[in-house]
Order: C-alpha cells, then structure tokens, then sequence
C-alpha cells in the first residue's frame, strides 16, 4: 500500500512538471503570436430587445495557433493574467478593435458601440487610463462609442483605485460595463460608487430558462435592480426565442448570443451589419 502511495505521488509530481511545462510552452507561443499579430479580434453583435436593432459589438479574441489549433481565452486569458502578458495583450485588443471601428468608421458604416473586455490586472497599473486616451486620440475615434467590460472581481484587487480610474475613464465619455454580473463576491454597495452604465447578467442565469424557474427570478431581479439604479441591462448568452420573449417580458434592454450571432470574424461580422434595416 505504501508502495502504491509513493509510485502515485511519482505520478502525480511528474504529472505536475508535464503541466508546468506545458505552461511554459504555450505562454512562449502566446508570446510570439502577440508580437507576430496572430492573434485576431471576433466581434459579437449586441441587440436592442425593443427595436431589434444591432446596437454593438464585443470585442472577443481568438488564438489559433499553428500547431496547437485553436485554444480558447478561457485557457489563454487566465494564463496571461498569471504572467503579466495580460498587460500587453489588453492593450493590443483595445488598439486592434479601436483601428478596425474607425476604419469602420471612415468607411460609412453606422456606428455601434464597440465593448472591449478589461481584466481585473489591468486596472491594477497604472498606465490603463494614459493608454486608453492615446487609443482613442491614435484613431480619432469618439470616446463614447467606447465601451469597457470590467468583472467585479477588479473591485477585489483595490477597490479604491479602481474607483478613482473608473471615474476618469468616464469623464472621457467612455462607457462602462460590469461583465459577468452575479457571479463574484463583492457586496452589492459597489454598485452605489461606480459610475457603471450597463450590466451584463451572465449566461447561466439566462441558460436554463425557461426550465429554471430561480434563474427567471434572478434574472428578473437583476433587470429590476439594474433599472432602479439608472443602468441599462444586457443580457448574456441567449440561445432561444423563449429565452429573449422572456427576458423582453421582463423589460430587459438588450441581448447578445448564438441566437442572433456567434462571434464573427471583423469583415463577416459587417457583413451581417450592412444586412440590418436601415443600417
Ligand atoms: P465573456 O466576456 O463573458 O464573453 C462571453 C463568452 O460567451 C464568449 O466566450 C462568447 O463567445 C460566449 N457566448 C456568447 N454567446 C453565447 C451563447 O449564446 N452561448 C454560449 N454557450 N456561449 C456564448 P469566449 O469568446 O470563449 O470568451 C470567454 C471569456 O474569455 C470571455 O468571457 C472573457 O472573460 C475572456 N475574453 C475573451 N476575449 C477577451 C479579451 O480581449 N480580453 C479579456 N480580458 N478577456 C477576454
Ligand atoms: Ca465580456
Ligand atoms: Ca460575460
Ligand atoms: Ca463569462
């Protein structure tokens, strides 16, 4: 038996090299292909429950490398938190996305907001406010087509800063949303200090309705809550006609999910935006 506990600890720790090697390796590759730009920016449409109407973008990356494939942000984004990349990586997007919309822009497309995902880590330098402004002067492009999508666990990290840049980044005329909403820690009080415009209620309260019935009065909670407090509310990930007749029963403002749109690649993505009414 001890034996057996030795040979499974053997296994175990070199299970454990096996696992950091394999970090090491695909943090060198997330590297290279963040200076060689293999990295590309989907954009996902964001829709009016009212009027139907395309009303934005998220901004979401995607890396496929060419020997590994495709791997997904939810393995790549964590790992570039952990080793301080996310830094260059966030601001990589932001340049990226602001490009292609005044490109956009140039080009006579009728505007839309653009949200951009910010991590957690990049609030905690102090350099995100500097970039975001040289952004937006880069590429002549209007502040207030700019959103950014900020999880609550940013307020962890030091809520004090946070709220200080969150102000200036709002007094620049960019938007703010609170992504992923429900599903941190923190005290429903932040709510109160942060000059948010929108609130992102994730895709699993939204996945199980119409089955679920506590997900249809979280939901509905959350829409009432966001109204009181003056925001608009988004909700994430519908995949089903019930699911946004629910949610537009409920007075919800806007949706995004594979029931309108998966994630596009930029010229499908304004593809699909020339093909609205009126647009
Ligand atoms: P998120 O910000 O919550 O993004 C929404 C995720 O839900 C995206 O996954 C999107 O493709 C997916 N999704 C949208 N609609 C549906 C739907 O109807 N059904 C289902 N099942 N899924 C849907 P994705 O693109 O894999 O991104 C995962 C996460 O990675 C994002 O979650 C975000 O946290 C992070 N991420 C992606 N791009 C960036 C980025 O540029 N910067 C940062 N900091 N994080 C990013
Ligand atoms: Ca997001
Ligand atoms: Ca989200
Ligand atoms: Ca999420």
């Amino acid at each position: 038996v001890k034996h057996a506990g030795r040979n499974h600890m053997a296994f175990y720790s070199d299970e454990l090299t096996a696992q950091a090697r394999n970090r090491v390796l695909l943090e060198g590759r997330l590297r290279t292909a963040l200076k060689q730009d293999k990295l590309e920016c989907y954009y996902q449409p964001q829709i009016d429950i009212g009027s139907g109407k395309l009303i934005g973008a998220e901004v979401l990356l995607r890396w496929h490398d060419t020997e590994l494939g495709f791997i997904s942000p939810t393995v790549f984004i964590p790992l570039a938190e952990s080793c301080g990349l996310i830094h260059e990586l966030g601001l990589w997007v932001l340049q990226h996305s602001c490009q292609q919309f005044s490109r956009w822009l140039e080009q006579g497309i009728t505007p839309f907001s653009l949200a951009v995902n910010v991590s957690a880590h990049q609030f905690s330098k102090d350099q995100l406010f500097d970039e975001l402004t040289q952004v937006l002067a880069d590429n002549a492009m209007p502040a207030h087509y700019l959103e950014l999508e900020v999880t609550e666990s940013a307020l962890m990290i030091d809520e004090a800063k946070v709220v200080a840049t969150m102000r200036q980044i709002k007094a620049l005329g960019v938007r703010l949303a609170i992504d992923d909403f429900g599903t941190g820690y923190s005290s429903l009080s932040y709510l109160k200090r942060l000059p948010l415009d929108i609130l992102k209620i994730d895709r699993r309260f939204i996945e199980h309705i119409p089955q679920a019935n506590d997900d249809m009065q979280i939901a509905s909670a959350i829409i009432a809550l966001a109204h009181t407090m003056n925001f608009k509310v988004l909700a994430e990930g519908v995949e089903t006609a019930e699911q946004l007749a629910f949610l537009r029963q409920q007075g919800c403002d806007y949706y995004q999910g594979y029931y309108f749109s998966k994630p596009l690649p930029a010229t499908e993505f304004i593809n699909l935006l020339q093909q609205q009414p009126n647009s």
